[in-house]
């Protein structure tokens, strides 16, 4: 029992303690990806608009020219071309060519030449076309809407496209984002900041990927963000919410840790309990019902613990048995009954002496050895002692069972069997066992109430007991009544609160000297066992 069931629960509670700090990071990761996702996607899709509308504003700025103009590359057209170059940002060029780019006029009566860098494509709901232009003299590729007029002659806006984040990004974001300008078909238009690693995808593990698609032109814009620069935002968060994980985590523990220091569970610890002489026999008085003289006692086992808590076989015996630790707990139970009872047993030799045997003394004949062993040369006599077989676990190994049973019996011992009625014990198991007492179990005596004449079940138990030619011992005595009944029915011994709870050695050691003096009288006897009632409550 080294590592005890209270280690098991203390790793738990650690464990289940901490996981919030460790699951903070991995947590707040997923929702500040979503977070950044929510909120920089406005940025994406307001760069997508404004080229969106240049694009627009350049269509009728052309459309325009065209309306207010006698014709075209006249004096009248050339100027409208200028006022609209004015008017509009973004808007860089309009020029009229041929489809062999022969170019009749632009805003600035001078030849724009460029080449394209991509394929013509159509704009949706529309009658133009747009396509990537490389204006010579300048670095910056340009954005070419076309649109035809009559059978040969081509009208042209070029504009440049914004990818301009400040104001609609945090500084700290821009500097770690980077924005791809493209038309729909892949090809690249320009780009602002440094590339980070731009693969598709859209949320990974060291960058956040945003895009937007423009709903009537086929361009697409991408912005990449390293997510460390993302993080950094929510720094004041993660600092905030590993502290409040942490406080978490240490009250959970300290919780955890008094939980199991209030219960039970950390108390059963029996093995250090045995070496340390915790346990301690305590003696239930048995009597007789009809002369009111002390026959003995049954040893009952309390755990004393340090503290001065008395804990009864209830809280333990399970675990003394399942664990094996109920042999030797037995064998130092016995020791120090030889101790305890020595005198007593010197003064009073008919006195009996009841101990408890569990299964795991059935599954061998060790026990025999042991009795012999701790009782020879004692003044505790084999004739004393009645060992009570429990049958709340069944004992399977018939050789062993008989060679326990005849070799105590052979001892002088006597044999009882405990709780008789309950648990795994039938009539004919009983005679099998060729025990010499049979004790009644407390819910057969519970039966008993005040006016009640007959209790079947009970009565069945008594006759059968007599039938087996055994003594009879009925536990559990309460009441007057439960004693008044049982004496009608035969039954001479008996144990119970109604005459003592089980005593400490020394009440018990006087109590037997007290009930057993012959010269007593009756109502002297009561007096004393009264007295140690009391005591003993
Ligand atoms: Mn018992």
């Amino acid at each position: 029992m080294k590592f005890q069931l209270k280690h098991i629960f203390l790793l738990a509670g650690a464990l289940l303690a901490f996981t919030p700090v460790i699951g903070v990071d991995y947590f707040l990761d997923k929702y500040i990806k979503n977070e950044a996702v929510s909120r920089y996607q406005e940025s994406v899709n307001t760069i997508t608009s404004r080229n969106q509308s240049a694009v627009s504003s350049a269509i009728i700025a052309m459309k325009k020219v065209i309306s207010q103009s006698p014709s075209l590359c006249t004096p009248t057209f050339v100027s409208n071309v200028q006022k609209q170059l004015l008017a509009n940002q973004q808007l860089a060029q309009i020029i009229v060519e041929n489809k062999d780019r022969v170019q009749y006029c632009n805003g600035y009566n001078s030849v724009t030449e460029y080449i394209l860098t991509s394929a013509e494509l159509p704009i949706l709901d529309g009658a133009e076309t747009i396509a990537i232009a490389q204006v010579f003299g300048t670095d910056i590729p340009m954005l070419r809407i076309s649109s035809q007029i009559g059978q040969n002659k081509i009208i042209s806006a070029f504009i440049h496209l914004n990818a301009d984040l400040s104001g609609i990004l945090p500084s700290s974001i821009i500097n770690n984002a980077y924005l791809r300008i493209g038309l729909t078909n892949g090809t690249k238009i320009i780009t602002s900041g440094d590339v980070i690693n731009d693969v598709e995808g859209e949320v990974i593990h060291s960058k956040v990927v945003l895009s937007s698609i423009s709903n009537s032109i086929p361009i697409v814009t991408r912005m990449t963000i390293s997510f460390d620069s993302v993080r950094a935002v929510f720094a004041d968060l993660y600092l905030i919410l590993t502290i409040a994980a942490l406080i978490f985590a240490v009250s959970f523990l300290v919780f955890v840790f008094y939980a199991i220091r209030k219960s039970n569970i950390p108390s059963i610890d029996l093995e250090r309990a045995i070496i340390k002489g915790e346990f301690h026999p305590y003696y239930q008085p048995v009597v007789n019902l009809k002369t009111g003289q002390l026959l003995g006692c049954e040893v009952l086992v309390r755990w004393v613990k340090k503290d001065g808590t008395v804990l009864s076989p209830g809280f333990f015996i399970d675990l003394a048995e399942s664990s094996g630790l109920a042999v030797p707990m037995t064998i130092k139970l016995m020791e120090q009954v030889r101790e305890d009872l020595s005198e007593l047993s010197k003064q009073q030799p008919e006195l009996k002496i009841g101990i408890n045997l569990f299964e795991g003394h059935f599954r061998n004949s060790i026990i025999v050895d042991d009795v012999k062993a701790i009782f020879s040369d004692s003044n505790v006599l084999f004739s004393q002692l009645v060992f009570e077989i429990t049958e709340r676990r069944p004992l399977t190994n018939q050789i062993a069972v008989d060679a326990v049973v005849g070799g105590l019996q052979a001892l002088g011992c006597k044999l009882a069997l405990d709780d008789a009625g309950t648990g795994y014990s039938n009539l004919a198991y009983m005679e099998r066992l060729g025990v010499d007492i049979i004790k009644i179990d407390r819910v057969f005596v519970n039966m008993i109430g005040s006016g009640t004449t007959s209790v079947p079940i009970l009565d069945g138990l008594i006759s059968m007991a007599f039938d087996l030619d055994a003594e009879i011992i009925a536990e559990g005595i309460e009441t007057e009544d439960q004693a008044v009944y049982l004496r009608a029915r035969g039954v001479v011994q008996a144990q119970g609160f109604l005459f003592a709870p089980a005593l400490k050695k020394d009440t018990y050691i006087e109590l037997a000297q007290q009930m057993n003096k012959p010269a007593k009288t009756e109502s002297l006897q009561e007096e004393t066992s009264d007295k140690i009632k009391k005591k003993a409550a």
